[in-house]
């Protein structure tokens, strides 16, 4: 077609730059992660003036998103999640300005819709017919979906008996292949490189650059949605460490085009029994020791081997952020008081978030004049078992008024 692109691969190691023409993973030469850059031109405030004309969803954004063929999009109508502040979390934790980017609100109910639609569309431009990912859940959910809406074979790899019920009959729905594997999301993802390395099958997992490109449409919504400005500090929860390493790549780029002088703190959350890049930046160790036996209900982070650990530990690190854990008990007390408090339901991961805004107002990591976006991740109806669990049966009544009368006045 002659046409050249305006970003290519580069290693986050040793730098070797390889072409988006080229299906690859990792570095040929040391092994290590690829990011997806940009060339100079883009980094250009004006670029930004085509994005106002555009409803605000993930290609509002797409002179930043690495597409050769805009006609040629596979979209189910990602992003465009709501901003909300929430004024009675803040006050309750003494905070003045609380936000809740609700990633729930995606086509499949998590922010892996955003990763996904330009993850697919890469797929159908590099020629491929099956696309694959190890999954806790929602990755196979997205990839599942996307893959239907573009005709493509999908085969998703999900660790037995691990992923929410919501989660699992959605790839069932929408026709993908999947496989039950007797071990953690680890061992899955371990397997899924290997047969993608192996056969002509593109790999979606979050090791796939291009699906961090859709994700850190997270960071410049946000920027849309405060009217231009940053936060303080963003708390993300983190499992394979691929979304919090993205939504700080969005805010280097909105930076680096001079749309913004101010970075945000970057804060992770882990749950305590998979909490490996936590533990890593706590003990301020060199390399990562990874949990053999992740345990967490927030099945969603439920990760001993992040592979994005890197990205991750230098986005918290670079922006001067912290990292923190949650037990189990604090990320089912934050999923209850934010839904009681602001009518937001999201899943146990994404209550880590919450849980972790917390712990922090209350450690003073958080400060009160903070303006701080806390990302929930997924719908809470992803995993309604986790609820049912919590309460009593509701009351049950006989079919006639008076009944209800009596009722309600006890
Ligand atoms: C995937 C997922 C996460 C973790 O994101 P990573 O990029 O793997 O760190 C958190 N919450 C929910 C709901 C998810 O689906
Ligand atoms: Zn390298």
């Amino acid at each position: 077609m002659g046409l050249q692109e305006l970003y290519y691969l580069a290693c986050i190691n040793c730098g070797s730059k390889y072409s988006p023409r080229e299906i690859i993973y990792r570095c040929h030469k040391c092994g290590d992660l690829l990011s997806v850059e940009y060339e100079k031109e883009l980094m250009n405030p004006e670029i930004a003036l085509k994005w106002g004309a555009r409803s605000l969803s993930v290609w509002r954004y797409i002179e930043l998103l690495p597409i050769n063929n805009r006609g040629k999009i596979v979209s189910l109508g990602e992003g465009g999640t709501s901003l909300n502040r929430c004024d009675r979390l803040g006050s309750h934790l003494g905070l003045k300005e609380v936000y809740v980017k609700n990633e729930g609100e995606n086509p499949t109910g998590s922010f892996k819709d955003r990763g996904m639609t330009v993850g697919v569309t890469k797929a159908i431009e590099m020629g491929m017919k099956r696309v694959a990912c190890a999954s806790t859940g929602n990755t196979s959910a997205s990839l599942a979906a996307y893959a239907a809406r573009a005709s493509m074979e999908c085969i998703v790899l999900i660790p037995s008996g691990k992923v929410a019920l919501g989660k699992l009959v959605q790839s069932m729905i929408y026709g993908a292949k999947v496989i039950q594997v007797k071990g953690n999301f680890d061992d899955a993802l371990r397997m899924v490189e290997g047969i993608c390395s192996s056969k002509p099958i593109y790999l979606l997992n979050s090791i796939n650059p291009y699906r961090l490109e859709g994700q850190k449409t997270i960071a410049f919504e946000i920027w849309d949605q405060l009217g231009g400005k940053v936060p303080d500090k963003v708390i993300v929860p983190v499992g394979n460490a691929g979304n919090i390493s993205a939504i700080w790549k969005g805010f280097r780029e909105l930076h680096a085009m001079g749309l913004t002088d101010k970075l945000p703190k970057m804060i992770g959350i882990q749950a305590e029994g998979a909490a490996p890049i936590v533990n890593m930046i706590k003990m301020g160790l060199n390399d990562i020791k990874f949990v053999e036996k992740p345990e967490t209900i927030a099945t969603a982070i439920r990760i001993g081997s992040p592979v994005n650990w890197k990205k991750a530990v230098k986005s918290i690190k670079e922006s001067g952020g912290v990292a923190e854990t949650v037990s189990d008990e604090e990320i089912l007390f934050a999923q209850r008081l934010l839904a009681k408090m602001e009518g937001i339901f999201v899943e146990p991961a994404s209550a880590a978030a919450i849980a972790g805004l917390i712990k922090l107002a209350r450690n003073g990591l958080i400060e009160p004049d903070d303006l701080v976006v806390c990302i929930a991740t997924g719908h809470g109806l992803k995993d309604p078992n986790i609820v049912l669990k919590q309460f009593k049966k509701p009351v049950e009544i006989e079919a006639d008024l008076s009944a209800l009368i009596k009722i309600l006045s006890t």
